[in-house]
């Protein structure tokens, strides 16, 4: 399958996933935008399953909530992913920073999430779908449907 490769700052860690036929997520979570410096964190969901990190040795790992852990480069602070430690059915996605890619294609903010966070300050261009806090962390860590708006998906071998 053809691949699409993403890095940090000054490539020592970069990223190779299928490329992205789909769109991405817009959190607006006070987390999600304190590590993105005021803005909403643009996560390419757990549909790049067969990704690939190359320069492990540089990714600091975080536990940033109960919840999920986090990874940046140690050397540049690039915001590398987002993943979802909980138990349920998202448990292991990874959420991968979209801006890692110089290029993503045809990828837009398909869905805000915390949308009751977002400050006024922003608003992101067209139309997506919404999710508020309740509702995320429903179909994220407590849902024992086996599904959500997203689907299943499986990872293996992230960080
Ligand atoms: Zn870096």
């Amino acid at each position: 399958m053809e691949q699409i490769t993403g890095q940090c700052l000054y490539s020592t860690v970069q990223v190779t996933v299928p490329p992205m036929s789909h769109d991405f997520e817009a959190c607006h979570r006070v987390l999600c935008r304190a590590v993105i410096s005021g803005g909403p964190f643009f996560g390419m969901a757990a549909r790049v399953f067969d990704g690939q990190f190359t320069g492990d040795a540089d990714i600091a790992i975080y536990r940033s909530s109960e919840s999920a852990k986090r990874g940046f480069c140690g050397i540049c602070g690039a915001v590398l992913w987002h993943k979802i430690t909980a138990p349920g059915p998202m448990h292991g996605q990874v959420q991968v920073a979209a801006g890692l890619f110089p290029d993503p294609g045809d990828a837009k903010p398909g869905v805000d999430l915390y949308i009751g966070k977002k400050p006024v300050g922003y608003s992101l261009a067209g139309e997506r779908g919404q999710m508020t806090e309740a509702e995320v962390i429903a179909a994220f860590a407590l849902s024992e449907s086996g599904g959500s708006e997203w689907g299943n998906f499986s990872i293996v071998s992230w960080p």
